[in-house]
This record gives C-alpha cells, sequence and structure tokens, in this order.
C-alpha cells in the first residue's frame, strides 16, 4: 500500500513541473485510470505530466526522501495492470513526445519515452528505413512502455523483440540520478550492460525517458497471404519452407477457427478471403527487397503439396491492410462473446502442437463445453490462448473459474518448458502465479536487485517482484 501524500508534498510536485505538468482534476486523470478492457479502475492523489528527464530526477528525488511511490504510465496499452496506480502518484511521459534526433548514417533514432510506436514509424519512412518492431496497438503504445514491457509483436521471429532494438537508454534511476547512454553504438562491451536489465523491468528499476533505437532497411515490396491449414504441425513446417526459399517473411500468424470465426462475425467490414474456415489460418507477411514473384511461387508450391488448403494473396493495399486488420481484431472480436480467461504462454516451438492439444484438453476438464480462441506469433511459440465461457454460462458464474482455468493452462506450458508470460509482462495480473512459480535463485537474485536499486521501493512497488 503506498504511503498518502499531503498537500505540502503536492505543492513541492507542482513545483517541479510547473502549471501544465501536473494536475488533481479528476476528469482529466479519470482515463488514465482504467485500461481499455475494464479489469483495473485505479485512483491516485495526483497526476504528473513531467517535459524532460531533469523534471522526472527531481520528482523520484523527492519521493526517495518522502518515501512515497510513483506508478508510471505510457500509453496504458498495458495488458497486465501495471501502469494503473493504485494510490501511487500517476507519472504519465505523454509529455516527453519529441523525436530528438534521426541519423541516417547510423540507421538510428533517439526518441524520447512518451513517442507514440506509430509516430517512430512514420519518421523514419523519410530516411528510407523502417523501425521493425510493430503491434496491434501500435498507434497508442509508447517507447518507454514499450522498451519497460520488452515489448514482442508480429516480426519478432525476423527483427527480435524491443530488446533487440535498442543501442541506448536514458533512464532516471529510482535515486533520482539519470543514467544517459543514448550514443548509437552497435558495439559496447565495456562493463555490464545496464540498460539490459530496465529493459523488461515493466518500470520497477528506472523511469525511461529516451531510447537511441536501431532501425533497418525497408522493404521495396510488401505483400501478405491468408492460408488455411488442417494442422499447427503444418504452419511451423510452412513457415520453416517459406524462410529457406524466399529469405523474406517477416511476420507468420495463425489464428484458430473460433477466433478466425468471431474476427469475421464481429469485426466492422471484415471478410474470408478464403472459401471457408479451416481449423487453422495463417495470415504470412513478406518483405521483398526486389519484385514478389519468389515469393508467390513459393506460396503455390506448398499450396501444389497440400500443405495449405487455400491460399489467398493480398493485391493492393486495401486488401493488405484488410488482412491485418482480421488478425490485429483478434482480441476486440471477442469482447461480444462474453468473459474468457486469457492467456500470453510461450512454449519451445516444438511443442505448440501438444499444448494446444492439451490445453483444451484441460480446460474443457474444468468447465466442459469452453471456447476456444486461439491465435499469435506461431513462429515464436507465442500463443495468446483465450478460453471463453460456455455459450449457456454467465459470465459472472464463469468469473470463478478463471483461476482454476488459468492455472492449468499456465501448468500446461510450463510442464512443456515454456513460460506464462511471452510478452506482455507480469505487472499486477500474474504477479501471483509468477511468485509461486519462479525458481528461488531467480526470485531472491531479482528481489536484491529490486531492494538494491531501489530500497524505499517507490517505483511500481506492487508490480512483478
Ligand atoms: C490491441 C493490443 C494489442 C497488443 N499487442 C501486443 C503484442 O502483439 N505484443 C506485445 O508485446 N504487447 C502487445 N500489447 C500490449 C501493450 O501494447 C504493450 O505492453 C506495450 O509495450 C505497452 O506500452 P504502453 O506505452 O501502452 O505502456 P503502459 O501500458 O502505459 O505501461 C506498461 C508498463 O510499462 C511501464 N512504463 C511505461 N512507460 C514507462 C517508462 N517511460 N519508464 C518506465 N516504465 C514505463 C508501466 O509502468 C507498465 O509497467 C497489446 C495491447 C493492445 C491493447
Amino acid at each position: 500500500m503506498s504511503k498518502p501524500i499531503g498537500l505540502n508534498t503536492i505543492e513541492k510536485l507542482h513545483n517541479i513541473v510547473g502549471a501544465n505538468g501536473s494536475t488533481t482534476d479528476p476528469d482529466i486523470i479519470a482515463p488514465h485510470l482504467s485500461e481499455w478492457r475494464g479489469k483495473y479502475f485505479g485512483h491516485t492523489p495526483m497526476m504528473l505530466m513531467p517535459k524532460s528527464a531533469q523534471e522526472i530526477s527531481a520528482i523520484v528525488k523527492l519521493a526517495d526522501e518522502e518515501k512515497f511511490a510513483i506508478c508510471t504510465q505510457g500509453g496504458n496499452t498495458g495488458l497486465v495492470g501495471a501502469q494503473i496506480p493504485f494510490g501511487e502518484v500517476l507519472l504519465s511521459l505523454k509529455r516527453m513526445d519529441a523525436i530528438r534526433a534521426i541519423n541516417e548514417a547510423d540507421d538510428s533514432i533517439i526518441a524520447e519515452a512518451g513517442v507514440v510506436l506509430a509516430n517512430v514509424h512514420a519518421a523514419v519512412k523519410n530516411i528510407d528505413r523502417q523501425f521493425p518492431v510493430s503491434l496491434a496497438s501500435n498507434g497508442s503504445a509508447t517507447i518507454g512502455g514499450l522498451i519497460s514491457t520488452n515489448a514482442g509483436g508480429v516480426r519478432v521471429r525476423r527483427y527480435g523483440m524491443m530488446r533487440n532494438q535498442i543501442m541506448g537508454l536514458e533512464v532516471v534511476l529510482p535515486n533520482g540520478e539519470i543514467m544517459r547512454e543514448l550514443s548509437p553504438l552497435r558495439k559496447d562491451n565495456s562493463g555490464y550492460d545496464l540498460k539490459q536489465l530496465i529493459i523488461g523491468a515493466e518500470g520497477t528499476l528506472g523511469i525511461v525517458t529516451a531510447a537511441c533505437l536501431k532501425l533497418v532497411p525497408s522493404a521495396r515490396n510488401v505483400f501478405a497471404a491468408m492460408a488455411s491449414l488442417d494442422k499447427v504441425e503444418d504452419a511451423i513446417n510452412a513457415l520453416r519452407r517459406l524462410e529457406n526459399e524466399t529469405g523474406a517473411v517477416s511476420a507468420f500468424e495463425i489464428m484458430n477457427c473460433q477466433a478466425f470465426e468471431y474476427g469475421l462475425k464481429n469485426l466492422v467490414g471484415s471478410k474470408n478471403p478464403l472459401s471457408k474456415i479451416a481449423p487453422f489460418t495463417a495470415l504470412i507477411e513478406f518483405e521483398c527487397a526486389a519484385d514478389t514473384q519468389n515469393c508467390e511461387n513459393a506460396l503455390m508450391a506448398l499450396l501444389g503439396e497440400g500443405l495449405f488448403g487455400e491460399v489467398a494473396i493480398s493485391q493492393n493495399i486495401a486488401q493488405f491492410e484488410a488482412f491485418w486488420q482480421l488478425r490485429e481484431g483478434m482480441s476486440a472480436a471477442q469482447k461480444p462473446e462474453g468473459l474468457a480467461a486469457k492467456h500470453d504462454i510461450s512454449v519451445p516451438i516444438s511443442a505448440v502442437s501438444e499444448f494446444m492439444k492439451l490445453a483444451e484438453m484441460g480446460a474443457n476438464k474444468i468447465v466442459p463445453n469452453v471456447r476456444i480462441a486461439a491465435f499469435g506469433h506461431i513462429g515464436d511459440g507465442n500463443i495468446h490462448y483465450d478460453v471463453l465461457r460456455p455459450i449457456e454460462m454467465h459470465d459472472d458464474e464463469y468469473r470463478k473459474f478463471i483461476p482454476s482455468i488459468s492455472h492449468e493452462i499456465n501448468n500446461i506450458a510450463i510442464g512443456l518448458g515454456g513460460s506464462i508470460s511471452a510478452e506482455h509482462g507480469i505487472g499486477v495480473a500474474k504477479r501471483d502465479e509468477f511468485l509461486a512459480r519462479e525458481p528461488s535463485a531467480q526470485l531472491s537474485l531479482m528481489r536484491k536487485i529490486k531492494a538494491l536499486m531501489d530500497p524505499n521501493n517507490i517505483l511500481n512497488p506492487r508490480v512483478l517482484v
């Protein structure tokens, strides 16, 4: 529980950030107290919106002295509740939204923490480069949030996670010191790589204020295909074949029949480019340096061999976007179908098929006739495995089964050598499961690091460890 702050502290904080940098107005704060799924409704004495690392440093020093806690928020798209304050002072990075530099020769961009991902994508087009991290929350998620959650998304197999895109960070540490390493260095083996500790720490070890990001060549021709499949194993075979034969696969996503059906039913304007709904549908994106013929030939070869049942290739940008809207709308499409137990698991790619079989049996053992909507990044072994209530059951009745279902699904993932959080983090939503499962050697080291860096537990105190 965070220590309440008095009027005197509110005044001091107000003086640090100035008139535009803080508010106690409930109407302005309200959108920051819940997330898009409506799972958490928090509260805070005030919201701070600093404009610089120096202001954040002064805020954090005061928090450390007076021992009040801070909850950091970027775009508020996080899926594990960590960005919603429950009594802490809310620190929003939304006013730190400058792109400080784009350097063509270094293939780098320095963006402040509050810059929205889509704005980074747009900014680097001017120099004919791209920033490869892409997810359905592109239009709201911020650089600081993406770094703090080590976000994944749809291009991880080709380009890696957020961690792999970072050359340098500027971070306010829990004692208020500013660690600034924003040089676009591709190699630096001098000492511990401290930025890696901050990446994925979910705001518990420091507040990211800016980052130096790596850029990659932009593709000349990009297109997408939808293909129907009978089995998960076929998807994995197809992915490996297409990678070998084209070297151009930039995303390979799958949706099971239930997830795909909800997309077609509930997403306005969506259309199935294939003639029927197969057990699995793959969305495959290619980034081609030259023309697309080689990639199209490779798809047709797999169709000829019967690995794909059907294939539809996007013929123009509108179709390309329509294919992606179906995939990116998977979570939204489930909402009208009732309450779901949601999971973001990963297993070794070789175990995805086994996971799908065991998880379906496990969930049905707890509540017969649940509906499974599974989709995600099969090339990373990362499945968003959502277990929806049986049609005839009421949400309120189903709610009490969710902890047992999640425990079972997580057990299955762990039993196959997997993780209970592939890309969304632990936050508050998965903290109990994480603490109960994490091996003691790792957990004890994480706690020592947290205690060393943040002895007064002022940064995101309810999160992770
Ligand atoms: C429709 C949808 C699709 C999504 N798809 C994906 C996906 O494919 N892959 C994926 O990985 N995630 C996905 N997400 C989750 C989410 O977008 C990511 O976790 C994202 O990285 C969060 O960024 P944010 O700016 O919204 O951070 P927030 O939600 O505001 O915060 C997330 C965490 O980061 C911390 N934080 C935020 N900014 C800072 C900072 N400057 N310094 C320190 N800590 C900070 C917060 O305290 C919190 O712990 C999706 C979310 C939605 C809504």
